[in-house]
């Protein structure tokens, strides 16, 4: 059975936080040991609320999709991520508290992936890493939304540094091996645990897992390599996305390491309300009023669409709330071929300011059909002639 956190909550990998909460919730409410005493609904519980506590915290996230579920589980069993929670050091891990004294902690193994906090040279030495995936919003109309749309918007990111290339120092810096890791970017570190002697390498903090020290950094990156710029860039937006789906942009995320590949740009889209239509999948429901008379002999209307109004026939004798079916009026089928339908829930509004020959229009009415109205003294008529 797979752990991986992602298929726990049933969350796919592009997973917002907001997501990612409303399935823990969803899990919550089935497994949590208070509403179901099954055997395993506490083991299900315990799990789901352990992915959550990872996926919805971004460091951890990012670190557990760069390792992987088991390198992950290993990471924190050595060093616990929860190095700032209760019991010290290791609080976080299986060994709760015993290790005291070891350190560790989730910063040390974040820099042994992702080396000395900045974001590059990670890794261990100078393999190429490729760069982050990066998520950002955008709100569309439902008009957009129905004809499909190109975008142009902007966007704050980290990009790769234009005076030095990434390098991270100027190209006429004098350089030197490393003299704390003789150039290996990495160094060694034996500790002391319960389970024995441990080995572990670490990226090494004085050059930053480069190996090589250089007489000057950029000044423009403070060494970084890496420099936030704000882009301007256009996606095109399909026709018939809906609220929660994200576009992928290639290539558009953060810049690699060492000459990997960027990440990519995840953009999630959010498509407006709209005043005249809800949408439900591929259908579109519209409210639309009609009279008394309307609804009793039957009449054509016009029906908005979200490409132009549309003649719709109601037959005589329609009662309010019947709903008609405008086929291939709905929203276009983002996969596949066709458009989805648009329903018209129709209300017959009852007439309130009506002048007098409508009044008596009705009354007769009324009594024709043998009913008895007290029409000249409804309530609040009723109520005056009482003073
Ligand atoms: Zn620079
Ligand atoms: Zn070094």
């Amino acid at each position: 059975m797979s752990e991986d956190f992602y298929e726990v909550l049933g969350v796919s990998r592009d997973a917002d936080e907001e997501e990612i909460s409303q399935a823990f919730r969803k899990k919550a409410a089935k497994y949590h040991p208070d509403v179901n005493d099954d055997e395993d609904a506490e083991e299900k519980f315990r799990k789901a609320k352990k992915a959550k506590e990872v996926l919805s915290d971004e460091e951890k996230r990012q670190a557990y999709d760069q390792m992987g579920h088991e390198r992950f589980e290993q990471a924190e069993k050595r060093g616990g991520f929860d190095g700032g929670g209760a019991g010290g050091g290791m609080g976080g891990g299986p060994f709760g508290g015993g290790m005291g004294g070891g350190g560790g902690g989730f910063e040390d193994i974040f820099e042994q992936f992702f080396g000395g906090g900045r974001g590059r040279g990670g890794g261990g030495g100078n393999r190429p890493q490729p760069g982050r995936d990066i998520r950002t919003n955008m709100r569309i109309s439902l008009e957009a939304a129905y004809e499909g749309v190109t975008k142009e918007f902007t966007i704050e990111r980290p990009e790769e540094c234009p005076d030095c290339g990434g390098a991270g120092h100027p190209e006429d810096a004098d350089v030197e091996t490393c003299p704390e890791c003789d150039g290996q970017g990495q160094v060694t570190q034996v500790r002391q645990t319960p389970l024995g002697r441990v080995q572990q390498s670490q990226t090494c903090r004085r050059c930053s897992g480069e190996g090589e020290l250089y007489s000057e950094e950029c000044s423009t990156c403070s060494g970084d390599g890496v420099v936030r710029n704000e882009a301007t860039l256009q996606v095109d937006v399909p026709a018939g996305i809906r609220s929660g789906q994200s576009l992928r942009m290639d290539r558009e995320g953060a810049p690699g390491e060492n000459g990997g590949p960027k990440g990519d740009l995840l953009i999630e889209v959010s498509v407006e309300d709209h005043p005249d239509f809800e949408r439900d999948g591929d259908d579109l429901h519209h409210r639309h009023a009609i009279s008394f008379p309307q609804a009793t002999f039957g009449a054509t209307v016009e029906i908005p669409t979200l490409e132009g109004t549309v003649e719709m026939d109601i037959p005589a004798g329609t009662q309010s709330g019947e709903r008609f079916r405008l086929h291939g009026k709905g929203m276009p089928r983002l996969r596949g071929r066709g458009q989805g339908d648009l329903y018209v829930d129709v209300q017959v509004v009852t007439p309130e300011d009506m002048n007098k020959e409508q009044r008596e229009a009705l009354e007769q009415f009324a009594e024709a059909g043998g009913e008895e109205v007290d029409v000249d003294r409804g309530f609040f008529e009723k109520l005056r002639n009482s003073f």
